[in-house]
C-alpha cells in the first residue's frame, strides 16, 4: 500500500518479532488488550472491585464500588487507553503508562502480588486485573460516568485516531517540529509512541529529522499509508499469535525499532540509532536520511549512536 515503486510491502511478515523487554504499549498493544479481554468479560457482573494500587484511582468520587453488582458491557480503546464500560452508567478509564497491563486471570491474585493495581472480581471467578511490572507506580484509572467519558480532560485533549482511518497527514504535522516528535504528540494523533513512530518513519522511508512543514502532498500521503499498513499489520498479527490469557511480554513485530546496529530489513544499511535518556530512536540512514547519521541530520540536541547521550525531553501530553 505504501511504496508506488513496487517494493514489497513491508508488513507482509514479522520474521523479526522481539519481545518488549522495555517497550511501552502502544496504539496496537492496547488495541489488542481490548479486543481479546473483551468478549470474555461482556455480560458478566463485577462481584468487587478492589485497588491495592496506593496512587491508581485518580478519582475518589465516584467510587470504584458503583461498578459493584453491575455487569460490564464493553471494553474500549482511545488512543492508548482503556474504557471499560459497565451497566452501572459508570465506566473505568485506565492508562497502562509505561509498564501497566490489563489482564484476565482464571483465579483472584495472592494478596502478596506486588503488580496488582486495581482488581475487579467477576461472577465467573475470574479477575480483571490491572497490573504494573517494575518499581515505579504510574498506571493510572478513574471511573467517569459512561456518558461523560468522551468529555473527560484526558479524552478531548486527545487528536483524532491514529488507527483506523486517520486524516489526511499535512495539515495534522504542518509545524516546525521533526516527524518524530510529533507523531508521537497525543494532542496531534492519538496512539502512536516511541516504538511504533520508528516502525511508521522507516516504512514511509521518511526521516525522523524532517519537518512537520516541510512534507510535500506526496510524502503525508505516503506517511499516512504507513501509519494505517504499521498499525493494521501489528493488530492482525497479534490476532493471530495472541490468545487470552494474555502474556505480560507481547511479541512486537518491530522491525527497525531496538534494532541499532541490525542491518536494514529493506537495504542491508546499518540501522542508526539515537540515544535518548530514557528511550532510544532507530532509523535506516540510507532509506531515511540520505545517508546522513543524525548528527547531520538537521536534529539539535541529539546524537548518533557513536555519540554522547542528550537529555531526554518532555513527553507529548496527554496520554501519558
Ligand atoms: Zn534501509
Amino acid at each position: 500500500m505504501v511504496p508506488s515503486d513496487g517494493r514489497v510491502s513491508r508488513c507482509v511478515a514479522f520474521p523479526a518479532a522481539a519481545e518488549d523487554n522495555c517497550l511501552v504499549p502502544e496504539l496496537p498493544e492496547i488495541e489488542i488488550t481490548a479486543h481479546l479481554i473483551e468478549p470474555a468479560v461482556t455480560g458478566q457482573v463485577v462481584g468487587s472491585v478492589a485497588a491495592p494500587g496506593l496512587n491508581t484511582i485518580k478519582t475518589f468520587r465516584p467510587p470504584l464500588q458503583v461498578l459493584e453488582r453491575h455487569e460490564l458491557t464493553g471494553i474500549r480503546r482511545r488512543g492508548k487507553l482503556l474504557i471499560v464500560d459497565s451497566g452501572s452508567g459508570f465506566s473505568l478509564l485506565i492508562h497502562l503508562m509505561s509498564a501497566g497491563r490489563l489482564q484476565l486471570f482464571e483465579a483472584p491474585a495472592s494478596a502478596t502480588d506486588r503488580t496488582s493495581r486495581l482488581l475487579i472480581r467477576l461472577d465467573s471467578g475470574q479477575e480483571l486485573r490491572l497490573r504494573e511490572f517494575g518499581t515505579r507506580q504510574r498506571a493510572w484509572a478513574k471511573v467517569a460516568g459512561t456518558g461523560e467519558v468522551e468529555v473527560d480532560d484526558y479524552l478531548t485533549g486527545l487528536g483524532p485516531e491514529a488507527w483506523p482511518d486517520p486524516p489526511e497527514l499535512g495539515p495534522l504535522l504542518d509545524s516546525p517540529r521533526p516527524l518524530y516528535t510529533a507523531l508521537r504528540d497525543q494532542t496531534v494523533i492519538a496512539g502512536i509512541g516511541r516504538a511504533w513512530v520508528d516502525e511508521i518513519l522507516w516504512t514511509a522511508r521518511l526521516s525522523p529529522f524532517k519537518r512537520g512543514e516541510d512534507l510535500s502532498a506526496a510524502e503525508a500521503d505516503s506517511l499516512r499509508a504507513a501509519t494505517v499498513e504499521r498499525l493494521d499489520g501489528a493488530i492482525h498479527h497479534y490476532e493471530r499469535v495472541l490468545g487470552l490469557p494474555l502474556p505480560h511480554k507481547l511479541p512486537w513485530p518491530l522491525q527497525v525499532h531496538h534494532r541499532e546496529g541490525e542491518a536494514c530489513p529493506s537495504c542491508g544499511t546499518t540501522i542508526e540509532a539515537v540515544h535518548y535518556r530514557d528511550y532510544v530512536m532507530c532509523y535506516c540512514p540510507a532509506e531515511q536520511t540520505g545517508g546522513s547519521r543524525s548528527r547531520t541530520a538537521g536534529f539539535r540536541g541529539c546524537s548518533s549512536s557513536s555519540g554522547a547521550v542528550p537529555e531526554a525531553r518532555a513527553e507529548p501530553r496527554p496520554g501519558h
